[in-house]
């Protein structure tokens, strides 16, 4: 298992998962492309380009699913919060429309595939709505909704959401959608696994991706593999050897609950402007109807208890929702851009045939399907009207200064972390509880169960040397600077590391 704890989804799509279990080995195999990430990026990109005539390789760090893709709230639409107002006035009216275009094509895209394949994925046409808390907000959705105009969107003015929360009103678009997520990935999995063009292998890290002339190695855990064309779809791109995108990319985390509720369920998808948001759906399936909610978003790994965010939404469940039964909570975190807009294309241009899909902003149902088309586009040659603004080595001055300084701050604050002074103090620690401490001379984090076992590792994250925080909530050590995350025992969670923490031994402590 990847993460601490399983999705609703996770336990609601098991079934439906055909793993075939591939003994072949790796090493020195050759591919005309190589997919490194099965979330819905990765699979969505071997299914388009699955009968294109060439042989696919898909390695994947864990168990299919456990990626962001298993994690999300999966409202399938194009309306991403407020954004066409903000792309207009600081790109432009053409720009705008590329990225709704490519947003329109990814939605047509889910839809298609499920109704060609009949993916039974509880997928529902809806409404997607961006609502107003409060008169600040509502001035911003009366503002988005012009840009609605501008950009031949056919969007609305609902005065009265069907929300319970008193939202003051919402802008809404038609015929968007919803699904189980992983009752489509693992579909797209069963699909891929049953092309003799396909094959994936699960739990092959990828660690290094080294380009030559003519054909890029990437080695993995499970030996180096040859590709013509090698896709990152690996959420965060792990190679820190191109592209800066440590420097580009920060990551977001939210948390979500799944609950049974009193009320009669709504329709529509909706979510509110600014903190605290709230991201609000039903979804329906023919076991039962759930509510799904989400929020407590805050940059990863600077929230000193993670156990508030998971309080805030609960309080804000029970005031909303008397009676509500939570099934089932759980957190992620997905990948940011300064200037609000994905990475989709080829990683750097000094590489040929090197291409990454990443930084979807918690938009990525849509975003990961358009990703799917335009690296297809690319590969294959294909012109597109859709795709420029993605160019990931874009430069634009349209970076948001405040989550910029904001990004500096986080790496400086793990930077610094690691010369500040900690205590000596390995008695102090609680049960359940990890702390950094100094230990014979070095500093390092010790985790101490309900049991008096202790777990240290040296407390320095293995990708680019910031120190870790630990994470109360899930009992996991988190960087704060580019998200990756590690369980008590130092063993990688979540990349964009590639490597694990160092283990240390120390001696167990006498009782007092
Ligand atoms: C709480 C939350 C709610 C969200 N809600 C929505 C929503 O309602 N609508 C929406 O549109 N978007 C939403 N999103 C965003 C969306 O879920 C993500 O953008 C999307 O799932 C990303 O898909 P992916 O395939 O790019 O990444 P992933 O699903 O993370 O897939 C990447 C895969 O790469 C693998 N990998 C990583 N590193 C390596 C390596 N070195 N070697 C091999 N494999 C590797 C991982 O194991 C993983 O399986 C939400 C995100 C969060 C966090």
């Amino acid at each position: 298992m990847k993460y601490p704890r399983n999705s609703y989804w996770h336990e609601s799509a098991d079934n439906i998962i055909k793993v075939a279990k591939n003994e072949e080995t790796l090493d020195d195999k050759n591919f005309d492309v190589l997919i490194i990430g099965a979330g819905l990026t990765g699979l969505t990109t071997a299914y388009l380009l699955k009968d294109d005539g060439y042989k696919i390789g898909i390695i994947d760090e864990t168990a299919i699913g456990y990626g962001v893709s298993g994690y999300t709230t999966a409202k399938i639409t194009v309306q991403h919060n407020v954004i066409y107002d903000y792309l207009i006035n600081n790109f432009s009216l053409e720009e705008a429309k590329q990225y709704l275009k490519a947003n329109e094509e990814g939605l047509k895209l889910i839809k298609t595939i499920i109704e060609a394949n009949n993916i039974q994925c509880d997928f529902k046409e809806q409404t997607s709505y961006v609502y107003a808390a409060n008169d600040d907000e509502l001035k911003l959705i009366k503002v988005e909704l012009e840009a609605y105009k501008k950009l031949g969107i056919d969007g609305f003015y609902e005065k009265e959401p069907a929300l319970p929360n008193h939202a003051l009103g919402a802008i809404g678009i038609r015929n968007q959608g919803q699904f189980n997520p992983l009752k489509y990935l693992y579909s797209l999995y069963n699909i891929l696994n049953n092309s003799d063009s396909c094959k994936i292998y699960e739990k092959v890290r990828a660690l290094n991706i080294e380009p030559h002339n003519g054909h890029i190695d990437v080695s993995t855990e499970a030996g180096t593999i040859h590709a013509d064309k090698v896709i990152s779809a690996s959420h965060y791109p792990f190679d820190n050897s191109f592209g800066l995108y440590f420097l580009r990319l920060y990551q977001d985390k939210s948390y979500v609950i799944a609950a049974r509720t009193k009320e009669k369920p709504f329709e529509g998808m909706y979510i509110n402007v600014k903190d605290p948001i709230y991201s609000i759906r039903y979804h329906y399936s023919e076991k039962e109807n759930l509510l799904i909610l989400a929020g407590g978003n805050h940059r990863s790994g600077e929230k000193e208890n993670e156990e508030y965010s998971y309080k805030e939404l609960e309080d804000f469940l029970n005031t909303n929702f008397e009676g509500a039964e939570i099934v089932s909570k759980w957190s992620s975190q997905d990948c940011m851009t300064y200037d609000k807009i994905p990475y989709i294309g080829l990683y750097s241009n000094s590489i040929d045939n090197l291409y990454v899909a990443t930084g979807f902003k918690k938009w990525g149902m849509t975003h990961s399907a358009a990703a799917a088309i335009i690296l297809r586009n690319k590969i294959l040659n294909i012109d597109d009207d859709f795709s420029e603004i993605f160019n990931p080595s874009r430069i634009t001055l349209t970076q948001s200064a405040k989550e910029f300084f904001s990004s500096t701050k986080s790496i400086l604050t793990g930077f610094l972390k690691r010369i500040a002074p900690v205590p000596d103090e390995l008695h102090g620690i609680e049960a359940g509880k990890g702390k950094i401490i100094n230990y014979k001379d070095r500093k390092i984090g010790v985790y101490k169960n309900e049991n008096d076992d202790y777990y240290c590792i040296n407390p320095v994250c293995a990708h680019l040397k910031c120190s870790l925080s630990f994470n109360e909530a899930e009992k996991t050590w988190d960087c704060p600077c580019h998200g990756s995350r590690y369980d008590i025992r130092g063993n990688i969670l979540e990349g964009p590391t590639v490597k694990p923490l160092d283990k240390i031994s120390i001696k167990k402590p006498s009782k007092m």
